[in-house]
């Protein structure tokens, strides 16, 4: 098997490529970690066995291979592989449970009426429709982007607060999604940039490239990049959020008993 990766995240038809072995026994069998309904939770799912119709030596072919909870030893997720040793690549062309599309509360509370585009989106994904996944996700961005910048305002405070709504302030004058962002990317307070990543300057440079012609293939690459650096924004900055109100009512109850 090729690697975790592959199998947890990779929508169907999405090729992996790789230097398949001759001998369908080399190939890997990687322990995976994904949802389990059973349990309720987490867990690590593992193929015991899969079983090659083909023999012993790899070749065109679609397999079906069974992942079982390794905590309940109860629950499978199956997935159909196309292995192709020729042009070197697997995919997969089946799963069961499929791509969930469901969204967190946090998610869907921001995007509120935008929250069917980035559904949308996942089901383009889920079909490996790079273009369109990308256009939908692309949407999501321009219709949320002013609010999620204003929200960003209230995490900071003093200096560094008044330089990002100054900038914030220039941002209304432009209609251009990636403009917004080049003005305020560099703003962004440490705690949207983890391990000095910062998911605002890579919103900036994949929506500034555009589509032009790039196939399916790579705009897959774009959407999920988009969609990764978009739920981590809207995530940490609901968390943040919630986490200051609570340190503030925390201290506030502290300091009214103190007072009495
Ligand atoms: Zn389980």
């Amino acid at each position: 098997m090729p690697n975790r990766e592959f199998l947890e995240e990779y929508p169907l038809y999405r090729k992996f490529k790789m230097d398949l072995p001759e001998v369908e026994t080399q190939l890997e069998k990687p322990a995976i970690h994904m949802h389990c309904p059973v349990c309720g939770s987490e867990q690590t799912f593992n193929a015991d066995s899969f079983v090659f119709t083909s023999g012993v030596v790899l070749r065109k072919c679609v397999q079906k291979v069974p992942y079982r909870c390794a905590s309940c030893g109860e629950f499978d997720r199956v997935f159909l592989l196309k292995f192709d040793p020729e042009e070197n690549y697997v995919m997969k062309v089946g799963q069961e449970p499929p791509w969930d599309i469901s969204l967190d509360r946090d998610l869907e509370k921001m995007l509120g009426d935008h929250a069917d585009y980035y559904k949308k989106g996942l089901i383009c994904e889920s079909q490996s429709y790079g273009i369109g996944a990308f256009s939908y996700y692309r949407r999501v961005v321009e219709e949320i982007i002013d609010e999620l910048l204003d929200e960003i305002a209230d995490l900071m405070t003093g200096g560094e607060r008044d330089r990002y709504l100054e900038a914030l302030e220039q941002t209304k004058k432009t209609k251009i999604t990636h403009d917004k962002i080049d003005l305020v990317k560099d703003l962004l307070p440490p705690i949207l940039r983890p391990n000095e990543m910062n998911p605002l300057s890579v919103l900036h440079d994949v929506l500034s490239q555009g589509l032009h012609r790039e196939s399916d293939e790579h705009c897959i690459e774009l959407a999920m990049t988009v969609r990764e650096a978009l739920v981590f924004l809207v995530n940490q900055v609901a968390a943040s959020r919630a986490a200051a109100a609570s340190f503030t009512e925390s201290m506030r109850k502290l300091l009214d008993r103190r007072t009495k």
